[in-house]
């Protein structure tokens, strides 16, 4: 375990680690800081959660000059919601140095609000490359004096269809920069990427040894298609997890898949790329919060997604390649917990079955399907519902206020109350759902911080 001090990061940086709890680093953060911060190219390649936003984000922010206002770095995400979630981790580790300004340019974000706050500058942008772009095309956006790029996640935004997008965008890069390349999986498309447009990089690779271990791996042979939904079912009612993420392949399958089984009482919703910004944010809010049990999502909607230790993963279809199918399963069973990651499979499969095994490096499990209990008709429904309030943190609203208002004014106890996401015109409160009518009422009928406001609860 080698500590972050080993590292010639800034004292700022340093202690500020130490305020946030990080004592050592992991593996990949040991590989590849010490040769990044050299300034030399670098592609590094290991797991979901392990690490790799601190990797990038000490080494953009350890060189980083907030006296000077032009635009220093430039990460580019797959989703708005990754790009979210690393701008909250860039914010995190630079809250020691004073004046640093991280900025968000995502689709789905509106392009007004953008272009002004980069008219006051910022030195880390974090986007997806389709808005980047767009504003390197009607020069909102200047990269003229960048010095680092990062592509995050980068076989997703291939998958995504960002190629052409981040070669447009990197002909706006000064070709005298430092590029970072991080990837969960190296097929052949990003081996393209990295030629083109890293100087002699160095590849780090950290291996997933121990990934599998503590995942209980289940596949199940089906004869037929459509005999995958009746075993689907069963499964869910045999073992009741209380959050179950579910892939398919295709995004209609996702849709059709979460109507039929919101149809037979479980509580489930799709993500996909098709889905409105807003829907795909509201649905993994639910998700979070526990007050829907089960995702059922695409590969690409469902990347980056900090939604990990998962009690059980099912893929509906099992994955096209074995990076993916690992990928998959490894939310699930993390921290300690033995997770459940069960596969549906039919003969058309039997090439995919036989690349997972021999990665696996042991025979693949099959379950029987007369081992499982059909006695138990009824899924164990979420606890907690969303309720949706019309004020956010344009008004002021912090979640505090919503946890006073219901304990103070309402007389609820904390316990009942789950997570609170403020958001910037909306807020969601999970709440168990025995009180969330009169939470409900509690809302529509009186004030929040003196206003009135509209609350409603999401289905
Ligand atoms: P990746 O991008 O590789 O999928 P992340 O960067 O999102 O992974 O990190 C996963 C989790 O690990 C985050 O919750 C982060 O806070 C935590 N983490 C990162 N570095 C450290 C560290 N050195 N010590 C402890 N936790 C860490
Ligand atoms: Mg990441």
């Amino acid at each position: 375990m080698q500590p972050f001090s080993s590292l010639a990061l800034t004292g700022a940086l340093l202690n500020n680690l130490a305020s946030l709890g990080y004592e050592s680093m992991t593996p990949i953060q040991a590989e590849s800081l010490p040769i990044i911060l050299t300034g030399k190219d670098v592609i590094a390649q290991a797991k979901t959660g392990s690490g790799k936003t601190v990797a990038f984000g000490l080494a953009l922010l350890n060189r980083l000059d907030p006296n000077i206002y032009t635009t220093q770095a430039l990460v580019l995400c797959p989703t708005r919601e990754l790009a979210e979630q690393v701008s909250q981790v860039l914010r995190q580790l630079a809250r020691l140095i004073p004046n640093v300004k991280v900025l968000n340019l995502s689709g789905g974000l509106p392009m007004r609000a953008q272009t002004d706050s980069l008219k006051h500058g910022a030195h880390i942008i974090v986007g997806t490359p389709g808005r980047v772009f767009k504003m390197l095309e009607n020069k909102t956006l200047n990269l003229k004096n960048l010095q680092r790029l990062v592509l995050d996640e980068a076989d997703r935004m291939l998958d995504m269809g960002f190629y052409d997008a981040i070669n447009d965008i990197i002909s706006f890069c000064p070709i005298d920069r430092q590029t970072l390349l991080f990837s969960a999986t190296y097929p052949a498309e990003i081996k393209k990427l990295a030629q083109q447009f890293l100087k002699d990089p160095k590849r780090i690779i950290v291996e997933e040894k121990a990934l599998t271990l503590d995942i209980e791996q289940v596949f199940y042979a089906l004869d037929n298609q459509k005999n995958k939904y009746a075993l689907l079912k069963t499964l869910l009612l045999h073992h009741q997890p209380e959050s179950t993420l579910i892939f398919c392949n295709t995004k209609e399958q996702t849709v059709q898949l979460a109507k039929m089984l919101a149809h037979d009482k479980f509580s489930a919703i799709a993500l996909n790329g098709d889905m409105e910004q807003a829907d795909r944010d509201v649905a993994v809010l639910r998700f979070k919060n526990k007050s829907c049990s089960i995702l059922v999502a695409t590969d690409v909607a469902a990347r980056g997604l900090d939604i990990e230790a998962l009690p059980a993963v099912i893929n509906f279809d099992l994955a096209y390649e074995c990076d993916v199918h690992t990928h998959r399963i490894g939310r699930t069973g993390r921290a300690g917990n033995k997770g459940l990651a069960i596969s549906l499979t039919t003969q058309s499969d039997s090439e995919r079955l036989t690349a997972i095994e021999t990665a696996l490096m042991q025979p693949l499990t099959w379950g029987e399907v007369s081992a499982l209990d059909k006695s138990k008709q009824a899924v164990m429904l979420p606890t907690m519902q969303t309720l949706y309030l019309s004020a956010g943190k344009k008004d002021k609203i912090r979640p505090g206020d919503i946890l006073g208002s219901l304990t103070k004014e309402l007389g609820l106890s904390a316990e009942s109350i789950g997570k609170i996401d403020v958001g910037p015109l909306y807020t969601y409160v999970a709440i168990q759902c025995k009180h969330a009518t009169a939470a409900l009422n509690h809302f529509n009928h009186g004030k929040l911080k003196g206003r009135k406001i509209n609350a409603r609860l999401l289905k």
